[in-house]
């Protein structure tokens, strides 16, 4: 009974190992998201007045909220 605890506490799991994670495979996707984040960060901070794109504040009132969340300056 002993010796079952003793043999119980000193064996140790396996845990496995982490995957590699491909740099390459990766990279396009992290460039495809990093382009999707900037242009959504235009959208909330710079889409108004004489840089807009489109004319109009309909896009200005859709992220309205986060352009105060994000600290943009507004009203
Ligand atoms: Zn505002």
């Amino acid at each position: 009974m002993a010796e079952a605890l003793v043999s119980a506490a000193v064996s140790t799991p396996s845990v496995a190992a982490p995957a590699p994670l491909p740099v390459r495979a990766v990279l396009p996707w992290a460039f495809f998201v990093g382009l999707l984040a900037l242009i959504a960060l235009y959208f909330v901070g710079a889409e108004q007045g004489a840089t807009s794109v489109f004319a109009g504040t309909d896009v200005h009132e859709w992220v309205h909220d986060g352009r105060h969340l994000l600290g943009f300056p507004c009203h």
